[in-house]
């Protein structure tokens, strides 16, 4: 089963010999990408930068098509913190993740990951606080950054690399979406493709490891645009993907154009085949870490009837296995 692609968890447990799990931190950052009132950024993100579900407990509370959206809107604007009460938010997140993870998977094994908005978007004697205030309650297998290209310089790269003497291993996850300039250009990404390379060849010089987000299924992208994206991914040797359908969030510009009829999203059976299709032309050692988005019910608006993440791997796998496709079997060194 493994051999069909290279998993995240197989990965884990290939270089660890045992399971790790993510504690997902939101230390209050904002994003470069939207102006202080909140309104900007990519036409696909309701604000919520990614942070996870249970970093948003009080989401719990909203059904689909409840009150969440407006709450949302009125939340765009994040409000900046107080390096202290930054730091406090920090330490009890790690507690909590960490007693979570001991009751519910039984592991010591905790990676740090700054997960929600832009973890570099900050001056670095910030930077420096925030990380260290959470990997003083390490030990910590790895420190995981998400950000975005234009955010990483020769400094925030300096100050990544010299936690490699505290974790096992230091990543950066970067969001490209595409290799296509036109589509980042529609999407309102203000970044580019040259940054991303270059941000990459700068970590990767420091002993940093790679992560790209990317988006399947953009306006007007088909199966060449996902291709190119891949080699892009292959040529700048990033060690590990995030594969993302493409699904409609509630209050965002990508809501607009769908309402519209100009943007329409893939059925489970079409990111199946998107998905294999990109993962042919993926180097083969490539770590793949994820393959579909796990956005709550209460935040979408498209696709509304998807299957959950183990029927869409499974149905990954059962299609690969039909067609004896595997990662990297039309990769060209
Ligand atoms: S850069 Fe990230 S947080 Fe900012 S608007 Fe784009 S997706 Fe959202």
């Amino acid at each position: 089963m493994e051999s069909l692609y290279r998993s995240y968890a197989h990965h884990l447990r290939q270089t660890y010999g045992h399971a790790v799990y993510r504690i997902g931190i939101d230390a209050h950052f904002s994003c470069p990408n939207r102006l202080a009132d909140g309104s900007g950024g990519c036409a696909f993100c309701d604000g919520t930068g990614s942070a996870s579900t249970y970093l948003r407990q009080h989401e719990s509370r909203f059904m689909h098509d409840s009150a969440y959206q407006k709450e949302m809107s009125e939340q765009l604007g994040r409000k900046p913190l107080e390096l202290e009460r930054r730091i406090e938010l920090i330490e009890r997140q790690v507690k909590r993740g960490k007693q979570f993870i001991r009751s519910r998977y039984r592991s010591d094994f905790f990676s740090l990951y700054y997960q929600a908005y832009t973890n570099t978007y900050d001056p670095v004697d910030v930077l420096k606080a925030l990380y260290d205030a959470g990997l003083e309650h390490g030990p910590f297998v790895e420190l995981i950054v998400s950000t975005r290209a234009d955010c990483i310089d020769e400094e925030v790269v300096a100050l990544l690399a010299s936690y490699l003497t505290r974790v096992k291993r230091v990543w950066v996850e970067l969001g490209l979406q595409t290799s296509d300039e036109q589509s980042l250009s529609l999407l309102g990404r203000n970044d580019s493709v040259e940054r991303y390379i270059s941000a990459v060849n700068s970590l990767h010089s420091a002993g940093i490891g790679v992560c790209t987000h990317v988006i399947l299924g953009l306006p007007g992208e088909g199966k060449d645009a996902f291709m190119h994206t891949a080699l892009l991914l292959n040529q700048v040797k990033s060690e590990a993907v995030k594969i993302h359908n493409l699904h409609v969030c509630g209050g965002t510009r990508l809501e607009g154009w769908y309402r519209q009829g100009e943007v329409s999203v893939a059925s489970m059976r079409r990111h199946v085949e998107q998905s294999i299709h990109f993962l042919r032309f993926l180097n083969p050692s490539m770590v793949i870490e994820r393959m579909m988005c796990e956005t709550p019910s209460h935040r979408l608006v498209s696709p509304r009837h998807f299957a959950d993440k183990h029927q869409f791997l499974e149905a990954v796998r059962c299609e690969m296995s039909e067609h004896g496709y595997r990662q990297g079997d039309r990769y060209a060194r």
